[in-house]
């Protein structure tokens, strides 16, 4: 997609005025103020991660997946580390969702909007501003752009100059995903050859018709003489959480040909469960930006609260513009949507509603891991299919914390992984996701949900 050039000038400072004084949550309390300073004033100076042409796009394309000719599929890391920027981890993740896209762009008949938890998400919300450790009390881990994750009072210590890090971790990381999808690694051919090695596996043999469906597809593709060449380049998105107040409000940029501003740190951002209320911070910066934009949904939310959030971040009702990101947990998910969903449907401004069916399902195992069952995350999205069916509104998406690699982190799935294998990788540093594996027997079956 071709960049269309920004001015590299210092973003307005007035815009800034909007979410300052607001209620700010979970913001990290740094110790030097002056050193905050220098290093908002050099993340000022330098190039926008991404541009206003991309957004732009992005925003029609989740505009697109509001009325069901597009299906959102976000995913990646619960919090990425500074640690895990290496090529092969990234590879993975890119391939991992490319695999799932093309399960799910052959059973929605609609493109598959890719966007990846990925190049930017160092950020994360905590239950506790402390923890404590055999009598010890430190700053909790709030991620790598913030402290480090080692238990010791400097590691835990905020320290601005780690945004700086995480600016270029997220420019190398999203670099070498524009060259994973622009340069052919996203060849369709191969993408669906990986799912074949996947099907053929017999823990997911179920799969197998569903494959050879797709297969069928391709040949008729190739005799009808599509052009797979064209096809081995694929837009790909990043996301985050617009958490940490200073570094997105530094990463805030004026499009020079309409003046607009634009939050250049991802081309899509979200407000988290904890800080989206609307009149705080967050919900306030990002009602200055012209980036689709979406809002975690808990399920103690109200219709109110959604009106209100309707009102301060999309007020003219601009397709494409919002999406609401439901989070409620197996159990509740079919008693609490509908009435947010008939709310929203009365209101008449349009939403792309996406389902993250981790962050409502998250336990404890009884040998005292963070896990999620993979059977409980499928049963939400199961409830997330139901409810639109039934309101006759549009499922536009899911959004999962998933990695690449053959991690031990969520329960259940075709591998059967039990309580005892969490111990062999267990590697995340905040939320359990599921692995290559659990991601795609998920893509499958998501795939059912959507041929009905
Ligand atoms: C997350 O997406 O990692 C997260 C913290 O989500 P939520 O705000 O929905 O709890
Ligand atoms: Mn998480």
């Amino acid at each position: 997609m071709l960049a269309t050039v920004m001015n590299d000038l210092d973003a307005p400072r007035g815009h800034g005025s909007a979410w300052r004084g607001r209620p700010a949550f979970q913001q990290p309390v740094y110790p030097d103020a002056a050193a905050l300073e220098a290093v908002g004033a050099d993340l000022r100076s330098r190039p926008p991660l991404v541009f206003a042409g991309e957004v732009d796009a992005l925003r029609s394309q989740m505009a697109a997946a509001a009325d069901g000719r597009a299906f959102v599929l976000m995913g990646g890391d619960c919090a990425e580390s500074f640690a895990d920027t290496s090529a092969t981890s990234i590879r993975l993740k890119v391939q991992t969702i490319l695999q799932m896209a093309a399960v799910l762009t052959y059973a929605a008949s609609t493109p598959v909007v890719k966007i990846g938890r990925m190049a930017g998400q160092y950020a994360k919300p905590r239950s506790a501003d402390t923890e404590t450790r055999e009598g010890v009390t430190l700053p909790s881990y709030r991620g790598d752009s913030v402290n480090d994750h080692a238990f010791t009072p400097e590691a835990r210590t905020p320290d601005p100059a780690r945004m700086l890090e995480a600016y270029l971790r997220a420019g190398t990381t999203l670099n070498l995903v524009r060259a994973f999808t622009m340069g052919g690694y996203a060849d369709l051919r191969e993408v669906h050859l990986w799912n074949r090695g996947f099907t053929a596996n017999p823990a997911y043999k179920r799969f197998e018709s569903f494959a050879e469906e797709i297969d069928r597809a391709m040949r008729f593709m190739e005799a009808a003489g599509v052009d797979f060449e064209a096809l081995r380049q694929v837009d790909f998105y990043s996301a985050h959480e617009a958490l940490l107040l200073e570094y997105e409000d530094a990463m805030i940029r004026q499009d020079s040909r309409t003046g607009r501003l634009y939050g250049t740190s991802a081309h899509m951002l979200w407000v988290g469960e904890r800080t989206r209320g609307p009149h705080d911070a967050h919900v306030a910066l990002l009602e200055g930006v012209r980036n689709p934009v979406g809002v975690k949904l808990g399920p103690t939310t109200t219709p109110e609260e959604v009106s209100s959030l309707m009102d301060h971040l999309n007020p003219e009702g601009e397709p494409g513009r919002l999406s609401l990101i439901t989070r409620m947990g197996a159990d509740r998910i079919r008693e609490v949507l509908p009435v947010l969903v008939e709310a929203v449907r009365r209101d008449g401004r349009p939403v792309t509603w996406i389902t993250d069916p981790m962050h409502g399902n998250t336990i404890t195992s009884d040998n005292g891991y963070k896990t999620r069952r993979f059977d409980t995350i499928m049963d939400e999205v199961r409830g997330f299919f139901e409810v639109h069916r039934a309101l006759g509104t549009v499922p536009g998406g899911i959004h999962v914390e998933l990695t690449g690699d053959d991690v031990t982190e969520c329960l259940g799935g075709g591998e059967h992984i039990d309580e005892q294998r969490l111990a062999e990788r267990y590697e995340t540093l905040v939320d359990p996701r599921l692995n290559h594996q659990q991601s795609l027997e998920m893509a499958f079956e998501v795939a059912e949900m959507l041929q009905v």
